[in-house]
């Protein structure tokens, strides 16, 4: 057993990557990104026209006004969550769908001293954390089939190739519910998060993503070679993939 350090987020370093990619099925890019200490995000919007491409890039745009602090309070995460709520509301209908995202990714935090991964999640994109080479799902989707599982109507097999596995049951905007999720998790140095879109985690599983994230210890290359896998699987929607790693200083 090795002692557990309490680590404040001035001993930490921090790295990221990450990529992006239409696909091969969709028209345009509706998936939206950002990765800059202390915040890491990314949003797959919906909607009509480009309403879903308005509404990722809101999204992401709120959160991004996080980069450059020290660290994230959880206070101010609630802030601009609700602040990307509220440009998302704004957005004029322009189709016969109304504008929404979800958005998944985490902040770095500071809790009495200790730096913290504060991940939150409103939809179906996912945020992983890989740990001593085993890969972890950290949020929950807000999905038709999560619940199913939940009820355990069906388990994850049948999940994955559910009919229903797209629709989901919270997002911002949309009409979906705003009801995010946050969890805390002390951060170890070697974490390294994987924040993806559905378009990423329905290409590949579980172990295919760990596999990869494994195997290449540079960020960006990671990023990279996630998306290209799931392109090389048919890449039926937007792909994105952020991965960011946490080192001692
Ligand atoms: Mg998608």
């Amino acid at each position: 057993m090795t002692e557990l350090h309490s680590l404040s987020v001035a001993a930490l370093g921090f790295r990221s990557g990450s990529a992006t990619d239409t696909g091969l099925r969709r028209a345009g890019n509706e998936d939206a990104l950002f990765a800059g200490f202390p915040i890491f995000v990314v949003a797959d919007g919906m909607g009509g026209h480009d309403a879903g491409e308005v509404a990722s890039a809101r999204a992401v745009e709120a959160f991004a006004s996080l980069a450059g602090a020290a660290h994230v309070s959880p206070a101010e995460l609630r802030a601009a969550f609700d602040g990307a709520a509220r440009a998302i509301a704004a957005i004029l209908p322009g189709g016969a769908r109304r504008a929404g995202t979800t958005v998944t990714g985490a902040a770095v935090a500071e809790i009495d001293g200790e730096a913290q991964w504060l991940v939150f999640n409103l939809g179906d994109s996912r945020t992983y954390r890989l740990a001593n080479d085993r890969l972890e799902q950290v949020s929950v989707d807000h999905s038709v089939v999560q619940e199913l599982v939940d009820e355990g109507e069906i388990d994850r097999a049948a999940a994955a190739v559910h009919p229903g596995r797209n629709i989901i049951t919270r997002a911002l905007g949309a009409g979906g519910v705003y009801r995010p999720d946050y969890w805390l998790l002390p951060i170890e140095p070697g974490d390294r998060l994987l924040l993806c879109s559905d378009g990423v985690s329905g290409e590949l599983d579980n172990e295919e993503l760990r596999a990869i994230l494994v195997s290449q210890p540079e960020a960006q290359t990671a990023s990279e070679l996630l998306v290209n896998a799931a392109l090389q699987r048919g890449g039926r929607d937007n792909l994105t993939a952020v991965v960011v790693d946490a080192f001692l200083l």
